[in-house]
């Protein structure tokens, strides 16, 4: 899942990148108003964590300016302005939560989980399709009742996969949520782990669209 964190203190963005990363999030960085600004794919971040007090504006004007551009990902607004006015005018500016800093890493991440929780409109962290279960928070996969072991990789696209089950993914898409944009993207690395996940799951469980992509079997 990628992450988009708008944050201009450097020190407090290296750090929550570095933690983010740790729990298997794509992380992007953006330092600025102006620069997340010009984010162009907004709708592809699994969430945006977005500080306020940004050195050329307001987060608060930016993300009305995402919501009345119908921007529909979630946003969580990670900020030092605490009072109660600054959590109403952020909610009803259409953040989904507001977390005020400092805060533990542990519960911006349970927060973050909550988020995604509400947007796949589920009560549990962990994703069922068919025998196959995926809890993201403890990590296990199981198939028919069974511990399955997955690489770092395979976890985050089968991750990928049981979340958009029924859905056809092109690499494109595969690449943009496993790995940040200026990583080592290569179009057979997805043929490669595909392959690799095909061999733990079952060849059937993944379809193959030729020019398209790949689907994820229900
Ligand atoms: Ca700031």
């Amino acid at each position: 899942m990628r992450l988009l964190l708008v944050e201009d203190d450097p020190e407090l963005g290296r750090r929550l990148s570095e933690r983010l990363r740790g729990a298997d999030f794509a992380v992007e960085l953006a330092t600025s108003r102006s620069e997340a600004e010009d984010w162009a794919d907004l709708d592809r971040m699994a969430a945006i964590i977005l500080d306020l007090g940004l050195p050329d504006g307001d987060g608060i004007d930016l993300l009305r300016q995402w919501r009345d551009a119908r921007v529909n990902t979630p946003i969580l607004i990670l900020t030092a302005r605490g009072s109660w006015q600054d959590k109403v005018e952020g909610l009803n500016a259409g953040a989904d939560d507001f977390v005020v800093k400092p805060v533990r890493f542990e519960e911006l991440l349970a927060r973050l989980n909550a988020l995604f929780r509400r947007q796949q409109g589920a009560r549990s962290n962990a994703i069922e399709v068919g025998d196959l279960r995926l809890d993201p928070l403890s990590r296990l996969v199981e198939q028919g009742g069974k511990p399955l072991s997955l690489s770092r990789q395979e976890f985050r696209l089968l991750h990928l996969f049981m979340r958009r089950a029924g859905q056809v993914l092109s690499q494109a898409d595969i690449l943009d949520d496993l790995y940040e944009l200026d990583s080592e993207r290569e179009l057979n690395t997805v043929e490669v782990l595909v392959g690799r996940l095909r061999r733990k799951i079952g060849r059937e469980r993944i379809t193959t669209l030729r020019g398209m992509g790949y689907r994820f079997e229900r």
